[in-house]
C-alpha cells in the first residue's frame, strides 16, 4: 500500500469539521479548546498554521449560525456552511466533508459538544503523518452514557455485526480522512449515507486512536431514540441483504413446516381416524402466516425504499449560505 504524502514530512492543512444542530451552548466551547489546540499542532510543525474549524449548521433554530457568523468575522479560521434545514447528522457531516476537501489535506469531524476527547486530534494527526489515510476514533468505554444508550448502542452493533456490516466497534463519526479519502468518499452517491461503514470501503489504510468520552457538557442530546433508529436501519439497509436473506430462509422453513403439518394431518385423519375439533390450530397458523407475511413485506419495503430514494436522485443536503 502507497503511503499518503504526509508520511515524508509534508506539512498537512486540517480542517476540523463540526455539524451542530441547536448548538449555540456549546459553540463558544469547542472554538476556544480547538483553535488552541490547532495552535499547539501548528507549533510543533504537526499542522499548518492555517488549519481552521468549519461549522455545518444542520437547520438549527437557535442562534447557532449568527455565533458562527460572528465568530467568522473575527477570526476567518473559523468558516461555516449553513443549510437550509435539518438534514440530519450523517447528511451534515458529509456537507462538511464535501466543502472542505478542496481545501485541506485532511478533515477531522467531531461533535459540537466536544464529548469526544479533542486531545486525541493529536494522534489522529500523528496517524496521518505515519501514511493512514483513515484514522478511526474509538471510545474507551461508555461510562458517560445513560443505562438507555448503552443498552442501545451495544445492541446497535451487535444487530450491524449479525447483519455482516463491517463497522468497527464503538467508533462513532468521529475520525480523520485524507484528501485522496475525502475524494473516494465524494465517489459514493447514496442519499442514506452510513459513514462509519463507507469510510471502511475506501479501501486505503485505517488505523485506530483510543480517546474517552465525558458527559455533554451543553445543551441536550440531539439525537433522539427515533434518530438512532433510523440510523440503524439505514446502516443495515446500505450496507447489508442479510434481511432479505433471512426474510427468504424464513419463508422456506415455514413452507417446510407446513407440508410436514399437511402430512401429520392426513396421517392423523386416515390412520387414527379421530378429527381435532381445533379452533386454535386453524386460527394460530393465520395470525402467524400473517403476522410473518406482513414482516416480510416490511423489511422488502425498506429496501424498496431505499431504492426509490435512489432513484430519484434528491440532493442529500442544500446550502443556504457559505463563510469562507
Ligand atoms: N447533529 C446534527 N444534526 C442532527 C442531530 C445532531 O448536526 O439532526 C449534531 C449535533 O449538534 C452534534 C452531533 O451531531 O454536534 C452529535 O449529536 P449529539 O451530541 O446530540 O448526539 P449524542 O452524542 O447524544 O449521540
Ligand atoms: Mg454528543
Amino acid at each position: 500500500m502507497i503511503n499518503n504524502q504526509y508520511a515524508n514530512s509534508e506539512v498537512p492543512r486540517i480542517a476540523i469539521v463540526l455539524p451542530c444542530h441547536n448548538e449555540s451552548e456549546s459553540i463558544n466551547h469547542a472554538v476556544t479548546q480547538l483553535t488552541s489546540l490547532i495552535h499547539e499542532l501548528a507549533d510543533e510543525g504537526l499542522i499548518t498554521k492555517d488549519s481552521y474549524l468549519f461549522f455545518v449548521d444542520d437547520g438549527s433554530t437557535d442562534n447557532s449560525w449568527v455565533m458562527i457568523d460572528k465568530l467568522n468575522q473575527n477570526n476567518k479560521a473559523i468558516k461555516g456552511l449553513k443549510l437550509s434545514q435539518n438534514f440530519g447528522h450523517q447528511a451534515a457531516l458529509l456537507a462538511g466533508l464535501t466543502e472542505v476537501a478542496q481545501n485541506c489535506d485532511a478533515a477531522i469531524s467531531i461533535d459540537a459538544d466536544l464529548q469526544q476527547d479533542p486531545l486525541a486530534i493529536r494522534e489522529f494527526v500523528k496517524e496521518l503523518h505515519k501514511g493512514f489515510d483513515v484514522v478511526l476514533g474509538v471510545r474507551n468505554d461508555r461510562n458517560s452514557d445513560g443505562w438507555l444508550k448503552r443498552q442501545t448502542a451495544l445492541g446497535f452493533y451487535n444487530l450491524m455485526r449479525i447483519m455482516g456490516v463491517d463497522i468497527v466497534p464503538n467508533h462513532a463519526d468521529y475520525r480523520l480522512l485524507s484528501k485522496r479519502a475525502l475524494e473516494a468518499l465524494a465517489l459514493f452517491p447514496e442519499p442514506s449515507i452510513f459513514l462509519r461503514a463507507t469510510c471502511l470501503q475506501l479501501g486505503f489504510r485505517v488505523s485506530t486512536v483510543f480517546f474517552d468520552v465525558s458527559e455533554r457538557r451543553f445543551g441536550q442530546t440531539k439525537y433522539s431514540l427515533s434518530k438512532m433508529l433510523r440510523l440503524a436501519l439505514h446502516g443495515i439497509t446500505s450496507f447489508s441483504v442479510v434481511p432479505l436473506r433471512m426474510v427468504a430462509i424464513l419463508g422456506f422453513v415455514i413452507f417446510l413446516s407446513s407440508l410436514v403439518m399437511g402430512g401429520y394431518v392426513i396421517w392423523h385423519t386416515l390412520f387414527v381416524g379421530d378429527t381435532i375439533p381445533g379452533w386454535a390450530s386453524i386460527t394460530l397458523p393465520i395470525y402467524f402466516i400473517g403476522g410473518v407475511q406482513l414482516l416480510c413485506l416490511g423489511v422488502v419495503g425498506e429496501y424498496v425504499g431505499q431504492i426509490y430514494k435512489t432513484v430519484k436522485k434528491r440532493p442529500r443536503w442544500i446550502s443556504e449560505y457559505k463563510l469562507d
